[in-house]
């Protein structure tokens, strides 16, 4: 018997006589207890806020990746003992394979985005300066900082792992210490995995604790400075947002709650195509992986009434061939649910499904390799079929979270995208279609009703990362039914646990703040060449100017013959005059950008290892042979990349003789540190 304990201020928590007890979805015997009515809720809340997010917020985003990455890195290492405990919720390998290496898999790509896109600091920028003021002096950016509070996340029970993961990610690297929550029927998968991230000493003390069984008073105890991330299901979305503790104080509450995801097989694919069997290979698959438990699976199945006959019959064919059975077994295609409680709960959701449209395939009995059909909280995977699908708004808002799933056709393309539509706002929804331009419509018609969609076809389906699967890169979330709430969607899941906030002030000012050089703001003059200086002596704002270099037509031509680049503006006068942009003949724009990088250049080896690209890149006044052109060189952001180099972004501003900016971007450099 696991005794499922709760990690609170520094300390393991043993479950008490409140305890609640969980039972093995395989055998239905009770294997463990978790929960504690009496835990100290307001002192874990204490411990978070003065403890855990100090020592948190005074890390850099780098040092929270580094941490993070070193996590998933241990996490690697205990994959099989997590897969082994979850085969008792029901997940098979290939389940636990999603949750365990998915989770895993998510907490690297977070460490990367970190270490890639934020800046080694604590404060980062949202978008660009705003310009304010007409002679510069008084600028705007968008700025977030680390919120001073807790992040509750309270998850569902059908991801132990990959759903703390996901959501402690971002909250970690924003700087916010968690308390997780995980749904009590798996928690002991959960627990697990956490005493490891624990045991790792990775975090300071307070960032991380645990509750299993019940959150006490832990919701009302909530400030503004804290935050709730809910997964599960819209009943309880509904009661836990609705807590005028949590209204009153305005937290922040993101739901993901249930959706009736589908999918739709556009009229252009052929019965037995490439394309029509990779509608059917992502059906089934979502039909049965995690016994239908996902929040993502396609619960609605949408076809052309023409192939509506041919779609049942493979998905039935399909579908007949799953074996069931002991998750733990190697054969088990699909597994149990997680309970018999489940069990009867997805029963009931198809009965009444039933009511509105036929069951073409499905037994009230399963046969069970390994274990008992009936002990254990196995079912058959089920298929219904609706031929009125808009007489039947059960099949459009009722979620059977489980195995099953409704055939229904449609009329034209328009009638199919009302359909979609119809379960009032989804997580994924997805199409299966050759033709681009069925693409493009069913986007338009559709997307507002969808977080993702999520488009498959002969071409992608080697390399398509599946309907069912969010993932770290992408926002995973759906308006409406779906909850309206944003996870995932890398570096922007991380500014969700942060405040944005507008600064407004001089470039001085703002420089100061973000650690970026804000055009306008003072600058630094040095002795020596900046290309002299390593990483780490290299200030914010110094700048080195260079020129003048006359430009003679001479230089434009040589450029023109020796590029190949021949264009009329650069060698024939009528025809430059005669176009809106230029007074005649013009230097060329790539000319300017080598004369420049002629000026500034310091030429001997040193501390600048490589120039790695170049963004922003703006011609914005032309240059006649005549005109003269200096450059400046500022240094604008320092980001580390790794123990012997940074990557320096410079500033570059191209005038002419009378002080009139000509062009503009910003040069990448790699700098040993
Ligand atoms: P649930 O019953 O709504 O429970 C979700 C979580 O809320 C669990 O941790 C549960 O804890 C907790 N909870 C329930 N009442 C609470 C209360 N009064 N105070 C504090 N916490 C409370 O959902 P579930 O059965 O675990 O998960 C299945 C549902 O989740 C499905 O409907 C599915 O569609 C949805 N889901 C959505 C997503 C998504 O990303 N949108 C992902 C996965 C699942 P206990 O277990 O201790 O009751």
């Amino acid at each position: 018997m696991i005794e499922v304990q709760s990690f609170a201020h520094g300390k393991w928590i043993k479950p008490d006589n409140s305890a609640r007890s969980i039972c093995s979805a395989v055998d239905g015997s009770k294997i463990a207890v978790a929960g504690r009515a009496s835990l100290d809720t307001q002192s874990m809340l204490h411990y978070a806020r003065n403890e855990g997010g100090p020592a948190l917020r005074a890390l850099s985003f780098h040092d929270r990746a580094k941490r993070v990455k070193a996590l998933a890195a241990l996490l690697s290492e205990h994959t099989e003992s997590l897969t082994q405990l979850a085969f008792n919720t029901g997940a098979t390998r290939a389940d636990s394979k999603v949750d365990i290496d998915g989770g895993i898999g998510t907490l690297f790509v977070y460490a990367s985005k970190a270490r890639r896109e934020l800046p080694d600091d604590v404060v980062c920028t949202d978008g660009a300066v705003e310009q304010l003021s007409r002679h510069g002096t008084f600028v705007g950016q968008h700025i977030y900082t680390s919120k001073p509070g807790v992040a509750v996340h309270i998850n569902a029970f059908n991801f132990p792992v990959w759903g703390m993961l996901e959501k402690l990610a971002p909250a970690l690297l924003a700087g916010m210490p968690v308390i997780v929550k995980p749904a009590t029927s798996t928690c002991y998968v959960t627990e697990a995995c956490f005493r490891l991230m624990i045991e790792s000493d990775l975090f300071p003390a307070g960032s991380m604790q645990l509750i299993t069984g019940g959150t006490g008073e832990l919701l009302n105890q909530l400030e503004s400075q804290d935050i709730v991330s809910f997964t599960g299901s819209a009943d309880t979305a509904l009661q836990l947002k609705s807590n005028p503790k949590l209204l009153r104080a305005c937290v922040p509450f993101n739901a993901e709650q249930d959706s009736l995801n589908a999918s739709l097989l556009c009229p252009d694919v052929l019965p037995d195509s490439d394309t029509f069997n990779t509608f059917i290979n992502e059906v089934c698959q979502e039909i049965t992986s995690k016994a239908g438990q996902k929040c993502t699976a396609i619960r609605r199945i949408f076809t052309p009434l023409s192939l509506t006959d041919a779609v049942t019959e493979a998905v039935s064919a399909r579908l007949a061939s799953i074996k069931v059975g002991n998750p733990a077994l190697e054969t088990s295609q699909m597994g149990a649910l997680v309970s018999l409680e489940q069990r009867t709960q997805v029963a009931e959701a198809a009965s009444q499904i039933a009511q509105h449209a036929k069951l073409v395939f499905g037994e009230s009995t399963v046969e069970v390799d390994g274990a008992s059909a009936t002990e254990g909280a196995f079912m058959s995977p089920m298929l219904f079929r609706c031929d009125t699908p808009d007489a039947a708004d059960t099949l459009h808002s009722c979620e059977a979270f489980g195995p099953v799933s409704t055939v229904m056709p449609y009329r034209d393309l328009h009638h199919a995208a009302q359909l979609l539509n119809a379960g009032a706002g989804s997580l994924v929804a997805s199409v299966v279609t050759d033709d681009p331009d069925y693409a493009r419509t069913v986007t338009v018609a559709s997307a507002a009703y969808h977080g993702r969609l999520y488009f498959n076809n002969q071409h992608s389906a080697k390399e398509a990362t599946g309907h069912g699967s969010p993932l770290p890169h992408m926002t995973h979330g759906g308006p409406g039914r779906a909850g309206g709430g944003e996870e995932l969607g890398g570096v922007r899941s991380i500014k969700h646990h942060m405040q944005r906030t507008a600064i407004q002030g001089s470039p001085d000012i703002v420089r100061a703040i973000t650690g970026i050089h804000v055009n306008g703001a003072s600058e630094h003059q040095s002795d020596t060449h900046p290309f002299r200086k390593h990483f780490g002596e290299l200030q914010i704002g110094e700048t080195l100017h260079a020129g003048p270099r006359i430009i003679t037509l001479d230089d434009i031509e040589h450029f023109a013959h020796f590029t190949g680049d021949t264009f009329y503006a650069h060698m024939d006068e009528e025809a430059a005059k005669a176009n809106p942009f230029f007074p005649g003949r013009v230097a060329h724009g790539y000319l300017l950008l080598s004369f420049a990088a002629g000026l500034f250049v310091d030429p001997d080896p040193g501390p600048v290892l490589a120039n790695t690209g170049l963004d922003g890149l703006s011609f914005q006044k032309p240059v006649s042979a005549g005109d003269s052109l200096s450059v400046s060189l500022t240094v604008k952001r320092k980001t580390t990349r790794n123990d012997d180099y940074g990557e320096v972004r410079w500033q570059v501003l191209l005038f002419n003789q009378d002080s009139e900016q000509v062009a503009s971007y910003e040069l990448h450099t790699m700098n040993a540190l």
